[in-house]
């Protein structure tokens, strides 16, 4: 660790993606974000040194950590001592959250690790059923996707399956310079709110395949993209298919899922 001021700080490293923010203000509007309407316990997944953390320690929920820095875990533990049993020490990706929350509902919140944040987000979605928000920031690209809406050119996977569960709101954008070290990019904070009503009128294995396909060739019309899922003839030739896939929304993406379903 290195010495600064009276504290000692984590020295960060490049490849666990660590940007520590240092403005205080950015962390406690993520902090705020979050609602605990509907459940109690947060997880924040990365805290570093526990700039969000600190604000979360100050709201009415319960706030686990997880954090795959050793070095972290041990500044967490001396900082923050009331939070020692709530420590996590593992990689999230990897991470079976029944061991700590069974099937309870909780909150995910993060300045995330750039490098992994859409899979946090794929694996958010994979725990839907017990995720009812979710607030954090990304690399402010990735943020934008995953709120951008049919027609715009950031508009893919990521936004589609995202939104089909969730309500997605974009709500500020941070510079560089207030991360030690800075990042090269802007960074984006957003919030997810799931949706009243979050079950899909068709099977969601199927939703996630014809998403995933349909823009794994962005520039191809869906007849074309979707070649491989064998659709009779008579589908093939609904109007439907003469789109790319930005040009469907998330309903449209639905309710081609279930057209497919039904395809006999
Ligand atoms: N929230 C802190 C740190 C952000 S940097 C702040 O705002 O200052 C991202 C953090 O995620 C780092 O502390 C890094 O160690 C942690 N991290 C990286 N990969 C992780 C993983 N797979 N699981 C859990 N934490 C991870």
């Amino acid at each position: 660790m290195a010495y600064k001021g009276n504290n000692y700080q984590v020295k960060a490293k490049k490849f666990l993606g660590q940007h520590f923010l240092e403005d205080e203000t950015v962390a406690q509007r993520i902090a705020d974000s979050i609602s605990f309407k509907g459940y109690t316990k947060v997880l924040e997944i990365g805290p570093g040194m526990g700039v969000l953390t600190k604000y979360l320690l100050k709201k009415e929920g319960t706030t686990y950590v997880i954090e795959i820095d050793t070095e972290s875990v041990e500044y967490l533990k001396n900082n923050y001592l009331n939070l020692a049993p709530r420590i996590i020490e593992k990689d999230f990706l990897k991470y079976d959250v029944s061991e700590t929350f069974n099937n309870e509902p909780f909150a995910i919140i993060g300045n995330f690790p750039y490098n992994i944040s859409t899979q946090i987000v794929f694996k958010t979605l994979e725990l839907r059923d017990q995720v009812p928000e979710f607030s954090g920031m990304f690399q402010k690209e990735v943020a934008q996707r995953i709120c951008s809406k049919e027609g715009s050119k950031v508009y893919g996977i990521l936004s589609v399956l995202t939104q089909a569960f969730y309500d997605a709101e974009y709500l500020f954008t941070v510079p560089p310079n207030v991360f030690n070290p800075p990042p090269k990019v802007d960074s984006g904070v957003l919030i997810l709110r799931r949706k009243e009503d979050y079950s899909l009128p068709c099977d969601d294995k199927l939703f996630f395949r014809v998403v995933k396909q349909a823009f794994q060739q962005r520039r191809k019309t869906l007849r074309n993209s979707l070649k491989t899922l064998e659709l009779s003839d008579s589908l093939r030739e609904d109007p439907i298919f003469n789109k790319r896939p930005e040009q469907l929304s998330v309903q449209a993406f639905i309710a081609l899922t279930t057209m497919i379903e039904n395809d006999k």
